[in-house]
């Protein structure tokens, strides 16, 4: 696996930690609002990792977490708690906002195609774990207690900012920083940032805990740090989110993990880039975003917006429009109807399917090329072969991009032949099967009785380079 990391800023060779075994930790969501698609745009994108992964023959954990409390409305720790605010918002309790965009969340996910994360853990569950490592890095000098939060002092560290090396865009870290930062006072350094919250001004939480440090509740990126290395251990191999994560939230989570683990932590940064619309990065916060509810409302099968991710690189923007999504349901359509007019000819011819199937895996391998994995598709169903061998291959590439496509090709047939009663479609159905039995055993005279029987009713079939297709005469 050839893989960018944005630690080195250059595409690597992928090595994990313990042959064969990969650990992964993907930054969830917070869970005050729907999911839009270009969060899930991150989310299909780390699906298509883990899938290539395992495509290449890899042991894969991931673990998620649900970020249900901590999380403000500017990711430099001010402003309101994202969940209060949403709370607010719906005249609903924190837990009860949380429960109900969590299960949505996972809807919208699955819908897509993505397959569960092996681990997922909500922060409001690990409170002890996060009190834990604070008080650990109190007592090693890296945090300070005042205005009654505690902070990470970043000046302790040789290194804070991990992911700049001081010639880089710094507008593409900078991207979590936002203009309307209110300075917060208590702070011993400009880049310090909380570890637990117990001021006052939050005195309308609903979600505190005690602490040795008073009623409080936990900074977002303890979480990450704290239910990464609850489940996967001291050492990570690659760790997932969208580049507006780079900073300050996965910078402020290697500042905590290294001062507590006392040594490296995670090797491998794998940033999605955003999903942007006309008007720029499409947010949360920005209340104008599109959903997979709203694709749903609008006609749209959730899996065209994946087959839509699946034609860009992970690493430059993606700009929606339902123009091009448009474009993207013709040229899905065209694809399942060429699967569907696949016959289950022949038996699978093992070197071809080997060839493609390591073409495909070079493709996705090679830091998740998927559009060219998408060329491979197209060149295996033109490829000289039986339809038999096409079609394991379609079930093969599909481990990896996840778009149902035997299924939904199943499902056209039937469609297809909708306007005729389930009799006729069986009953021509099986002459097809006779005939190309038939023509197989080279009993060509028996495929004309069967094709002319056929005549004979009214029904026409013809021989494409896509498969047996009929229709009425
Ligand atoms: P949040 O729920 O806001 O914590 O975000 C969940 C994930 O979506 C994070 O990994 C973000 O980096 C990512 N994300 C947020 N906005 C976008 C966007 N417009 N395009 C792609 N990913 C995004
Ligand atoms: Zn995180």
């Amino acid at each position: 696996m050839r893989l960018y990391n944005t630690k080195s800023r250059k595409i690597e060779e992928f090595k994990p930690r313990v042959e064969g075994k990969v650990s992964m930790y993907t930054c969830g969501p917070t869970v005050y609002h729907f999911a839009h698609i270009g969060n899930l745009r991150s989310y299909i994108c780390e699906d298509v990792l883990v899938k290539s992964l395992r495509y290449a023959g890899y042991d894969v954990k991931r673990v998620m977490n649900i970020t249900d409390v901590g999380h403000l409305t500017s990711d430099a720790d001010t402003g309101e708690d994202k969940m209060l605010k949403g709370a607010k918002r719906e005249h609903k309790t924190v837990l009860e906002i949380a429960d109900f965009y969590t299960k949505a969340f996972f809807k919208d996910f699955t819908d897509l195609g993505n397959a569960m994360p092996d681990v997922v853990e909500p922060a409001t569950h690990c409170i002890p774990e996060f009190i834990h490592m604070i008080e650990v890095l109190l007592e090693k000098g890296y945090a300070y207690k005042a205005g009654e939060n505690v902070y990470f002092d970043t000046s302790k560290l040789e290194n804070y900012y991990v992911f700049s090396n001081g010639s880089v865009e710094e507008d593409d870290l900078m991207v979590g920083v936002r203009d309307d930062v209110d300075e917060d006072t208590n702070k011993r350094n400009k880049s310090d940032f909380v570890l637990w919250f117990t001021k006052s001004k939050f005195d309308d939480q609903e979600l505190k805990w005690e602490s040795p440090w008073g009623y409080g509740y936990p900074g977002w990126h303890i979480e990450c740090s704290c239910i990464s290395i609850k489940h996967l251990g001291e050492y990570m191999d690659i760790h997932c989110g969208g580049v507006d994560n780079i900073f300050p939230h996965h910078t402020n989570e290697v500042a905590q993990s290294e001062s507590y683990l006392g040594h490296p932590w995670c090797n491998y940064w794998f940033h999605v880039h955003h999903l942007i619309d006309r008007n720029g990065k499409m947010s949360k916060s920005a209340g104008d975003f599109v959903t997979v509810s709203t694709l749903k409302e609008k006609g749209y099968d959730p899996l065209v917006y994946r087959f839509f991710c699946l034609q860009s690189h992970y690493r430059k923007p993606l700009e929606f429009s339902y123009d091009v999504l448009d474009n993207q349901v013709k040229a899905f359509d065209k694809l399942i109807k060429r699967i569907a007019a696949l016959s289950d000819d022949g038996d699978v011819d093992s070197a071809v399917f080997d060839e493609f199937r390591k073409r495909f895996e070079d493709a996705v391998t090679d830091d998740c090329n998927t559009s060219m994995a998408l060329t491979v598709v197209y060149d295996a169903l033109k490829a000289e072969t039986n339809d038999a061998t096409k079609k394991a291959l379609i079930a093969s590439f599909d481990e990896v991009l996840s778009l149902d496509l035997l299924k939904k090709a199943e499902e056209s047939k039937k469609d297809a032949s909708s306007g005729e009663d389930e009799e006729t479609v069986r009953f021509v159905t099986e002459k097809i099967e006779e005939r190309k039995a038939a023509k197989k055993a080279k009993d060509f005279a028996k495929a004309d009785a069967i094709r002319q029987e056929l005549l004979d009713k009214g029904i026409v079939i013809e021989d494409t380079r896509e498969g047996v297709k009929w229709h009425r005469a």
